[in-house]
């Protein structure tokens, strides 16, 4: 049986783990962590639980093809309870609350009586979102490659998708703010403008409304954690190994080859390496030469990337009366080194059983930006801990000052940024996913170099906007790659007549 080592326990290592093993190969995982999920992770802090990842999953619903994918690699069973938040977010000011709700009927009627005025924007906004909600993320396999149960994308798919290609330039070319600037109402500008983030591509943003809108991105109960977790277990299941505490230093290369991988200084060899540690990053550092072939050389140089300051807040108090979720405007704006936040939002997991100490609640922020460069002086100067502090004490201010049912009760603060990122991950600058920018189109980058052979990458930097989908179905491809490559056949669950069938 042929060895393969694959760097990395997240979302694309067990997706590429798992489709490795099911074919046969004698699969190890190499994880810096003591636990598998990488960036799709939840934590305790002092009998709260943190969601650190997951707030919607693309594929929750049997109804998409990814659905499938998601069940052949056990992250999702029918014994788990998939939430669909409805409405799925607000932005409030001025005493009225603008809600995304997923059916775009609700959302236009919604819209309406907040804003007569922008009826017709409205329209168009909605209208989209419904062509927008048929669009699917391909599943497919690899020309040429012997596979036991072909994935078939039905012509009918494509043509669904047809009017929303019509519409997806329009999108791109616009920023979020953009978007939202097209409205009247302050609501509704700031809920199309804060849902991702400004400067985001809008066509971003109809993606997710519209994943939404398909009654797809839920929340799988226990969330990022569990999932992975379920992963990982499949993995062991399936006669596959994870090796924890154990960073790979470098991947062996001889003859133009991958042969093996050093981890605590002593070489380990394999007839395969696949490669789920950050590829921006995997390129510079695992390599005795750093990868330069054009495709490593265009990902150099677009280093748009998510980053975020990540805030967990434990309340000593049943929050049960507060919005699920909420972004409104600060009365001070809350500065990260250069960035500035006006408005800020919140995920409050008072309804989730499990996730705070009887009668209290957890909560959530993310102030995404790149605030990177900040956090390293401040670590170099000393300052780390005071400034995290400084950022927490300024969101706790201000949801104090929307919710005095908070004030006093803050018992448990922890914050991340993205020098923490960074440690658990060793991903670039403590990113998680790409930046789609305005006017930037989709990046797609292979999983197997020309230049090394038995060599493969998967993870989220390798099509953007990245997120889990992207880590599951890159883990899948470079599987493919390994299989078609050493002339197996590809397997997938379904031969195993457990986790696939649908
Ligand atoms: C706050 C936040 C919210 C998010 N929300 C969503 C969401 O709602 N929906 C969604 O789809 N996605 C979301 N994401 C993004 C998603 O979690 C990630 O894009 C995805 O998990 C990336 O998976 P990956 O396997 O490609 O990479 P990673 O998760 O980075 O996994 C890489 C793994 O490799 C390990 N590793 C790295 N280098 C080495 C080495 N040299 N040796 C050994 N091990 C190594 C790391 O420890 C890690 O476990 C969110 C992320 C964050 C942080």
């Amino acid at each position: 049986m042929k060895k393969v080592i694959i760097i990395g326990a997240g979302i694309a290592g067990l997706s590429a783990g798992i489709y490795a093993t099911q074919s046969g190969f004698d699969v190890t995982i190499l994880e810096s962590h003591n636990i598998p999920g990488g960036a799709s992770t939840s934590w305790r802090r002092k009998g709260y639980y943190f969601e650190g990842g997951l707030h919607w999953l693309t594929g929750s619903s049997s109804e998409m093809q990814l659905n499938r994918l998601w069940r052949e690699v056990g992250a999702l069973d029918d014994t788990v309870a998939i939430y669909n938040r409805d409405p799925f977010f607000h932005y409030e000011t001025d005493g009225i609350r603008a809600s995304l709700y997923r059916s775009p009927e609700n959302l236009r009627a919604h819209f309406l009586e907040i804003s007569p005025e922008d009826r017709k924007e409205i329209q168009l906004l909605c209208n989209d979102i419904r062509k927008f909600s048929r669009v699917q993320m391909p599943v497919t396999d690899l020309p040429k490659l012997k596979v036991k149960y072909p994935s078939k994308f039905p012509l009918s798919m494509l043509f669904g998708m047809m009017p929303a290609f019509s519409r997806m330039k329009h999108y791109q070319n616009l920023s979020a703010k953009e978007l939202g600037g097209k409205f009247k109402s302050p609501q509704i500008r700031n809920l199309l403008a804060n849902m991702i983030g400004a400067e985001y591509s809008a066509s971003g943003v109809l993606f997710t409304i519209a994943t939404l809108a398909a009654g797809d991105g839920g929340y799988p109960a226990g969330g990022s954690l569990a999932m992975a977790g379920r992963m990982a277990d499949y993995f062991e299941t399936l006669g596959g190994r994870i090796v924890y505490r154990t960073k790979a230093e470098k991947v062996i290369v001889e003859d133009g080859a991958a042969k093996g991988v050093v981890a605590g200084g002593k070489a380990l060899f394999a007839d395969a390496v696949i490669v789920t540690q950050d590829t921006l990053n995997a390129i510079d550092t695992l390599f005795d030469e750093p990868i330069r072939e054009p495709w490593a050389e265009q990902m150099r140089a677009e280093t748009s990337v998510m980053m975020d300051v990540f805030i967990g807040i434990g309340v000593r108090a049943d929050l049960s009366d507060m919005p699920e979720s909420n972004t409104f405007p600060v009365s001070e704006p809350i500065r990260v080194g250069n960035l500035v936040y006006d408005c800020i939002g919140f995920n409050n997991y008072a309804g989730f059983s499990g996730y705070a100490p009887e009668g209290c609640t957890a909560l959530t922020t993310v102030l995404i930006g790149d605030s990177y460069d900040f956090w390293k002086n401040a670590a170099e100067n000393g300052t780390y801990a005071l400034e995290k502090q400084k950022v927490a004490d300024a969101v706790i201010r201000e949801i104090e000052l929307k919710y005095p049912q908070v004030v006093g009760k803050v018992e448990v603060t922890d914050v991340a940024t993205p020098l923490t990122y960074e440690r658990y991950l060793n991903s670039y600058h403590g990113s998680w996913m790409s930046l789609m920018k305005k006017g930037d189109t989709n990046r797609n980058y292979p999983c197997k170099p020309e230049s090394i052979q038995h060599l493969y990458f998967a993870g989220q930097r390798l099509v953007s906007p990245g997120g889990c989908p992207v880590a599951l179905t890159t883990g899948r491809t470079a599987a493919q790659y390994l299989c078609l490559d050493t002339d197996t056949v590809f397997q997938g669950a379904f031969s195993c007549g457990k986790k696939g069938e649908n």
